[in-house]
């Protein structure tokens, strides 16, 4: 990356989203790259810290690893979920302290859960038995919770069946990590990502209170509800505003679940989204005959190199060109790699300008959650997705 006047344009006391465009607009760049802006992490951290109240946030790293955002977070007091030792190691690299890091995957390596116990971490997940004996013998006395599946999800992207067990196993784990001489504080359940509406999460917090109350009158002192991530971002569709959203969860939390002396809430791509932008660039446009309806645009990045999202076209990332507002035609959208599965958009083909060019420079808007962790390194030669953090 060729960076032309970065230091001073960063330093320039400009509206926050304005500090991202002018940073964008001095500088060039040589491969497709992330943009990430710490400023609209810090204010989206606030801004949902406002609405969900005395509850915890525990970032959700897998959604951005990058130093500078975690760097960030850790100095405005956020806590985080880690998913493996590589993650716990980062947050404990730049300076969050142990008890503020929960081990929140629920499929762990024995060895990462000791790592984990040794360095001070106290609070893990689990949703099998086999899981709650790994941690019994890695990270005795330890407090878990319990994650319980979701099968009412309205989310763009769901994350139900992975994770997650039912009812009945969620209060026979309860009991054996008890006999396992474990801690269980709790449950914890993922709505789904990208859930637009805080309304959407009715049904789902229905289904996890009714466990809550049935482990409750079976006589456990559940302390704490982690109620995940799912907090969305813009993709074209309307979203809340991130307070009025945190706000809304919370108030059904209280509704449904009464007085819980402990909430944590893991928002991965609502806190970091839309702080980013890929910069990118037109390989090539072409049609696959003189009369194919739509014309083929080839980006240099692809599904392998940041863009795994696109998998299903549920989410749909917005593209900005130095056309915009010309004529414009629909355009199946793909990437550069040499496997056909590297096709971003063609149910729904994407409208871009009819004088769009080999060479033309796309910004791709709110790409700041799942794009630099989810790149490959180097599939096809493609360097992974590059992170400038402003
Ligand atoms: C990925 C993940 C999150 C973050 O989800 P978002 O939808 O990005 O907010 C939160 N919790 C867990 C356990 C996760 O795996």
């Amino acid at each position: 990356m060729t960076m032309l006047f970065g230091e001073a344009v960063a330093s320039l006391p400009v509206a926050i989203p304005d500090r991202l465009d002018a940073f964008l607009s001095v500088t060039e760049f040589d491969r497709p790259t992330l943009v990430i802006d710490t400023e609209i992490v810090a204010d989206r951290y606030i801004a949902l810290k406002r609405g969900l109240g005395t509850a915890d946030i525990h970032y959700a790293v897998k959604a951005n690893p990058t130093r500078e955002v975690i760097a960030r977070l850790i100095n405005l007091g956020s806590h985080f979920d880690a998913a493996s030792r590589g993650e716990i190691e980062l947050c404990l690299s730049l300076g969050a302290r142990p008890e503020t890091i929960s081990f929140g995957n629920t499929v762990k390596r024995g060895s990462d859960i000791a790592f984990a116990h040794r360095a001070g971490i106290t609070l893990f997940a689990a949703d099998a038995e086999a899981e709650l004996e790994k941690i019994a013998v890695n990270a005795p006395g330890a407090q878990v919770y319990i994650r319980l599946i979701v099968e009412t999800s309205q989310a763009d992207w769901p994350l139900t069946r992975k994770f997650g067990c039912d009812r009945d196993m969620a209060l026979e784990l309860l009991d054996r990590a008890r006999a396992l001489g474990l801690d269980p504080v709790g449950f914890s359940f993922h709505v789904g990502s990208q859930t637009r509406k805080s309304a959407m999460w009715a049904d789902t917090l229905d289904e996890m209170a009714r466990i809550w109350h049935a482990a409750r009158d079976a006589g456990h002192a559940l302390s704490l509800l982690n109620i995940g991530g799912g907090f969305p971002a813009f993709y074209g569709e309307a979203v809340e505003a991130p307070t009025d959203y945190a706000a809304g969860v919370i108030r059904q939390v209280h509704a449904r679940f009464g007085d819980v002396a402990r909430i944590m809430a893991e928002p991965g791509r609502g806190l970091v989204a839309e702080a980013g932008v890929i910069v990118c660039e037109v390989m090539l446009v072409s049609s696959k005959s003189a009369r194919d309806a739509h014309r083929w645009v080839y980006l240099d990045i692809g599904r392998f190199s940041g863009l795994a999202e696109t998998e299903g076209e549920a989410i749909r990332y917005q593209f900005e060109t130095p056309h915009d507002g010309s004529p414009a035609g629909p355009c199946v959208l793909a990437g550069p790699s040499c496997d056909s599965a590297d096709v971003l958009y063609e149910k729904r083909p994407v409208s871009l300008p009819l004088t769009l060019a080999v060479g033309d420079r796309v910004l791709i808007r709110n790409t700041g959650a799942y794009t630099s962790s989810y790149s490959s390194v180097g599939f096809n030669g493609f360097p992974p997705l590059d992170v400038v953090a402003i």
